[in-house]
């Protein structure tokens, strides 16, 4: 059952092949024996998941069920989830007990989704290994020395793993394109404002979003059919329509113009992805589409833009946590100042609080024009570049990272090695703009993946690109070793 992709689950489920409560118990069964090797998930929640399936499979029974109904997922320890604890990824957040639901959680919970548990990440999101978790690494179920990429590598793992059919994510500079690639996986982020950022613990909140992973792209289209939604608590979602996002995803390809940004092919990018992401592309151009060679000249400038911004905002976005209203505090405090000092220290990994001396030293008012105004106004010029480059193409597709999985430590200490992993990924989430990754090739054994950037709100064509690829190609049905 583990290998079915969640369009077959929702059959099986439908015409009775097999039941919630079946389904549930074999990935619950699979968790406990297999996520030792990985340490995807970080918390389980079986009993409450087969009460969920018990009610799924009456709702199924009485025929009128969600499309979703009884399939099981996992979600990210981003997302707030009622009587269940949401940690982040943190030490601070370790005995947070959320009294209200994401609403991406409860989207999924109103249609009958079953929720398994909660994955690992890096903490508060900041990471592109997994290395910065609480809880520990997250291993590369296709090479177990390697990182799964971050910080949605939990969901990634687990999903690649065959722990769950599918799983939500977060990306904010690439947290879902890149583990996505380096797990082998399918995973889709949303324009921003597509999906309710509410209850989604925030890290810089003009480039968060959620989004779906699963092993297709079509099962992406299924997740997003009920991830986005118009929310009025969170001020940035979009009052628009949400179109089925599994209706086109049969349209041909045929004279579709797809970008390629001779800057995704510089120095830096490992052969091996080049080769399998220039092989994608000829597949593409044999399909129908028009590959169109187009410059995005300030691609250089998105990771520093993108490092001053995003501490920028984690610093300010942090500040809540100060061991008074929720979260650790630290034992036996002298005075106030000693208890915020200390619990700050205490409950933040190292990475975190890099962020958060780098984001308060950019605000600060010596500093703030020089650093934080600058960053803004070269976020605008990288925006400008895709809405030039989209009067003339429908889409853009490149490498999604430039290697594919590295070994853990590898990049330990050197944070700009580890910035540079989202060299491609970042640009779109300054210009706020949609992105996959899906499975293209592999190299040395590990998964590589192609990038594919949609203009705003254009992720129905995405995927059915994405989806179209998948037709003739076989990258993501295939599992790393030692999994039947
Ligand atoms: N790797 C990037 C960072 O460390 C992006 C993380 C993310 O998308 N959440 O900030």
């Amino acid at each position: 059952m583990h290998n079915y992709t969640i369009a077959e689950l929702v059959k099986g489920l439908q015409s009775k092949q097999f039941s919630s409560v079946e389904l549930t118990q074999h990935f619950l069964s699979r968790i406990s024996q297999f996520n030792d090797q990985y340490n995807a998930v970080i918390t389980v929640t079986a009993d409450q998941a087969l009460q969920a399936a018990q009610l799924a499979d009456q709702r199924l029974a009485m025929g009128s069920a969600p499309a979703l109904c009884g399939v099981p997922l996992l979600h990210k320890d981003i997302f707030c989830t009622k009587g269940v604890r949401t940690s982040c990824g943190s030490k601070m957040l370790d005995n947070f007990i959320p009294p209200y639901n994401a609403t991406v959680v409860e989207n999924f919970e109103q249609a009958g989704v079953v929720m398994l548990g909660k994955t690992n990440m890096d903490e508060f999101a900041m990471g592109s290994s997994n290395e910065t978790s609480f809880y520990g690494p997250v291993k590369n179920p296709w090479a177990t020395d390697c990182v799964p990429g971050g910080s949605s590598g939990g969901s990634a793992a687990a999903v690649a793993g065959r722990l769950a059919p599918g799983a939500t994510a977060t990306d904010t500079g690439g947290s879902i394109r890149q583990p996505a690639a380096l797990c082998g996986i399918s995973g889709l982020k949303p324009t921003y404002g597509r999906v309710s950022r509410w209850g989604m613990i925030a890290f810089a909140s003009s480039l968060d979003q959620a989004g779906p992973m699963a092993r297709t792209a079509e099962d992406c289209a299924l997740l997003l059919n009920c991830m986005a939604s118009f929310d009025d608590k969170d001020s940035t979602c979009v009052d628009r329509d949400v179109p089925d996002y599994s209706a086109s995803l049969n349209k041909t390809v045929k004279g579709l113009r797809i970008g390629v940004p001779k800057e995704y092919f510089s120095e830096g990018l490992h052969p091996g992805t080049e080769a399998a992401v220039k092989k994608a592309l000829a597949d593409l151009e044999a399909q129908g589409a028009e590959l169109v060679e187009i410059s995005l000249p300030n691609s250089d400038l998105s990771v520093p833009a993108y490092y001053v911004i995003a501490p920028a905002e984690a610093s300010a976005n942090l500040s809540r946590f100060d061991g008074v209203k929720y979260g650790y505090r630290c034992e036996n405090p002298k005075d106030l100042q000693d208890m915020y000092c200390r619990t700050r220290s205490e409950g933040f990994g190292e990475e975190v609080q890099r962020r958060i001396l780098i984001g308060t030293y950019c605000l600060s008012a010596g500093y703030y024009d020089a650093y934080y105004g600058k960053a803004q106004q070269v976020r605008k010029l990288i925006e400008q570049d895709f809405v030039n480059a989209f009067k003339d193409v429908d889409l853009i597709v490149g490498p999604t990272c430039p290697s594919p999985a590295f070994k853990f430590g590898s990049k330990g200490d050197d944070p700009v090695a580890m910035y540079l992993e989202d060299i491609y990924t970042i640009a779109t989430n300054l210009a706020g703009l949609p992105g996959m990754s899906v499975p293209c090739g592999m190299v040395e054994g590990k998964p590589v993946g192609l990038q594919i950037i949609g203009n705003y709100f254009d992720e129905a064509r995405m995927l059915n690109l994405a989806h179209q690829f998948q037709q003739v190609t076989d990258w993501h049905t295939q599992a790393p070793e030692g999994i039947s």
